[in-house]
C-alpha cells in the first residue's frame, strides 16, 4: 500500500482509516488542494455546509459492499477558510482502509452531476467482469472509469488512469495528447466508431496495438455526458497469427527437406543400379575369360563387351560427377570467345565412329557464322550429347541432320532424327534426372543424366534455352538449343 501510494505523487490522494481518520496523503493532494495534517479526521477539512451530508455518506460507505466506489462532490476547505470543490471516489484498499483520490471540480456542470450517478455497483461489476478493457470518458475527455483488464493492458494501476486524459493513453507528447482528447471529442460528435485500430502506449511508453469500440452517453435531456469504450488487444491476436504463419513455413521446410532427401535416395539408389548394371557384365566377362577354355572368337567378342561395358562405366561416372559439381555450383566454366561453327563441326566429327557403326548419314548445314562467349568443351559436350543420343535412337541406314543458324539474336543449333521419336506425354521428362522413356528403357544405354546435364550447361551455364519437338513415337524427334549473343561476359 506504502508503496502504491509513494507512486502515486501526482494524483490528488488520501488513505483515510475506517474511522475517517487520514492515515496518508501524497504531494499531489497538498498541491492541488492544501496540505492536510495525518491524524486528522477528514470531516473536518469539508466544508461546513457539506460535513453532515459527507458523514452520512462516509458512514453508509463503511456498511456498503466494499467495491463501492460512486463518485461523490464535496467542496474542501482548510484551516484558513480556503473553499475548493473537488471530486472524491473512494475506493476500498483493506478491512479498514479507503483510498480516496480527488480531483478539483471547477465548476460542475450537468455532465458530472451526471456521473455522480451513473456509475452504480451493478455497472461496477459488469465492468470488472469484461475481459477487454473497458474505460469511461467525461465530456473533458478525462477518465471517469476503467476496468481491470485495461489497467492490466496497459500496466497502471487504476489511481493512476482514473483522471487522467484519456489522450494520455495514445502518447507521451503533450501534442499527441490533444489529438487524441480531440478524437474523443470526435466520437461524441457522431455518435459512435466501431472496430478503428490505433496505437495506444502503456505506462512505460510501448505501444499496444488495439481496436476500439466507442459509443456516446446521453445523460438526461439527450445529452452528451460521456464515451464508453472497449478495446481488444490485438497483440495477442498478432502473435497468434504470427506464430501460425511460422508453423506452416515450417512445416512447409519439412516437408521439402524430406521430399530433397527422398530425392536424394532415389538418386544414390538409381545410381547404384546403373552402376551394377556394366560392372556386372564386366565382372562376367572377365571371368569367363580368366577361367580360359574359351575360343579366340569369343575371346574377342567378350573382350568387346568388356570395353563397351567399361566405357559406359566412365561415361556414367563422367555423367555423375558432372551433375553433382552443378548442382553444387561447383562447375567452373571458362567462357571465350569463339566462333560457333567449328565447335559443332568437331563435335560431327566426334560421333562419326558410331554413326558409320549405324550406317547413319550424319547431314550437317553449319553455317551460322556467330561468335559467342562460350565454354567450348560444354557445348561440344552438349551437340555430342544430342547426336549421341540421334544415332542411339534412329534405326540403322536412316539420316540425322544438324544445323545451325542464328536467330533471335542468337545460334541456334538443331540436331533432327527420323528415330523412335517421344510420346508428348514423356516430352518434359526426358530432361529430369534418370529421365527416360519407360518403354524403352531396356533399349537404353546411358542412365538418363545426359540430357540434365545439357539443360544445365545451356540454361545455367549459357543462359541459353533447350527443347525438343516430336511428333509422336516413331515420328524422329529434334532437339534445339539456343545460345544468346552476349558481348562481355
Ligand atoms: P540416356 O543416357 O538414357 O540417353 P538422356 O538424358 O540423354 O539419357 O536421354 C533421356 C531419355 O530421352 C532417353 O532415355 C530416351 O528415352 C529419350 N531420348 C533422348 N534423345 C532421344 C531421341 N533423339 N529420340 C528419342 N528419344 C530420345
Amino acid at each position: 500500500m506504502e508503496q502504491i501510494l509513494s507512486k502515486l505523487e501526482v494524483q490528488p490522494l488520501l488513505l483515510i482509516s475506517g474511522k475517517g481518520l487520514i492515515k496518508r496523503s501524497n504531494a499531489g493532494f497538498s498541491r492541488v488542494f492544501f496540505p492536510v495534517g495525518e491524524g486528522d479526521s477528514l470531516a473536518s477539512y469539508i466544508h461546513p455546509e457539506d460535513r453532515r451530508e459527507f458523514q452520512t455518506w462516509f458512514r453508509n460507505l463503511n456498511h456498503e459492499s466494499p467495491e463501492l466506489s460512486l463518485v461523490k462532490n464535496f467542496r474542501l476547505a482548510d484551516k484558513n477558510g480556503r473553499v475548493v470543490s473537488a471530486m472524491l471516489r473512494p475506493e476500498r484498499v483493506s478491512e479498514q482502509d479507503f483510498i480516496f483520490w480527488f480531483w478539483e471540480d471547477k465548476g460542475i456542470n450537468e455532465s458530472e452531476d451526471y456521473w455522480q450517478t451513473a456509475l452504480t455497483p451493478a455497472m461496477e461489476a459488469v465492468f470488472s467482469s469484461i475481459l477487454d478493457g473497458v474505460f469511461l470518458v467525461n465530456v473533458e475527455g478525462k477518465l471517469i472509469d476503467v476496468n481491470q483488464a485495461l489497467c492490466s493492458m496497459l500496466g497502471y494501476h487504476k489511481f493512476e488512469l482514473i483522471g487522467m486524459p484519456a489522450g494520455k493513453l495514445f502518447s507521451n507528447e503533450a501534442d499527441e495528447i490533444q489529438k487524441a482528447t480531440f478524437r474523443f471529442a470526435r466520437i461524441m460528435k457522431y455518435g459512435r466508431v466501431q472496430e478503428i485500430s490505433l496505437t495506444l502506449r502503456d505506462k512505460a511508453g510501448a505501444e499496444v496495438e488495439v481496436s476500439l469500440n466507442g459509443a456516446v452517453i446521453r445523460g438526461e435531456g439527450n445529452q452528451l455526458v460521456g464515451i464508453l469504450g472497449t478495446v481488444r488487444d490485438l497483440r495477442e491476436k498478432k502473435a497468434l497469427r504470427h506464430l501460425k504463419e511460422k508453423t506452416s513455413e515450417l512445416e512447409k521446410a519439412v516437408g521439402e527437406l524430406s521430399e530433397r532427401d527422398k530425392v536424394k535416395d532415389d538418386f544414390l539408389s538409381m545410381v547404384g543400379h546403373e552402376l551394377r548394371t556394366p560392372l556386372a557384365n564386366i565382372l562376367g566377362y572377365a571371368e569367363f575369360l580368366l577361367e580360359g577354355g574359351v575360343n579366340e572368337e569369343e575371346k574377342d567378342k567378350f573382350l568387346q563387351v568388356i570395353y563397351q561395358e567399361s566405357r559406359r562405366l566412365a561415361r556414367l561416372v563422367n555423367e555423375i560427377l558432372d551433375l553433382s559439381r552443378m548442382q553444387a555450383g561447383r562447375l567452373v566454366y571458362h567462357y571465350v570467345l569463339q566462333p560457333m561453327d567449328p565447335v559443332i563441326g568437331e563435335a560431327v566429327e566426334a560421333v562419326a565412329a558410331e554413326a558409320e557403326q549405324k550406317k547413319i548419314r550424319v547431314e550437317k548445314k553449319i553455317n551460322s557464322g556467330l561468335t559467342l562467349w562460350i565454354d567450348r568443351d560444354r557445348i561440344k559436350q552438349v551437340a555430342i550429347n544430342l547426336l549421341n543420343n540421334a544415332i542411339k535412337y534412329s534405326n540403322p541406314e536412316s539420316e540425322v541432320r544438324i544445323e545451325t543458324r542464328e536467330m533471335d539474336q542468337g545460334a541456334l543449333v538443331l540436331v533432327e532424327d527420323h528415330g523412335i521419336g517421344i510420346a508428348r506425354e514423356d516430352q518434359d521428362q526426358v530432361f529430369e534426372k534418370f529421365g527416360r522413356v519407360e518403354e524403352l528403357e531396356h533399349h537404353t544405354q546411358g542412365a538418363g543424366l545426359g540430357l540434365t546435364i545439357v539443360k544445365l550447361i545451356i540454361e545455367d551455364g549459357h543462359r541459353g534455352r533447350v527443347w525438343l519437338e516430336s511428333a509422336g513415337v516413331g515420328k524422329g524427334s529434334t532437339f534445339y538449343f539456343w545460345l544468346p549473343t552476349i558481348a562481355e561476359k
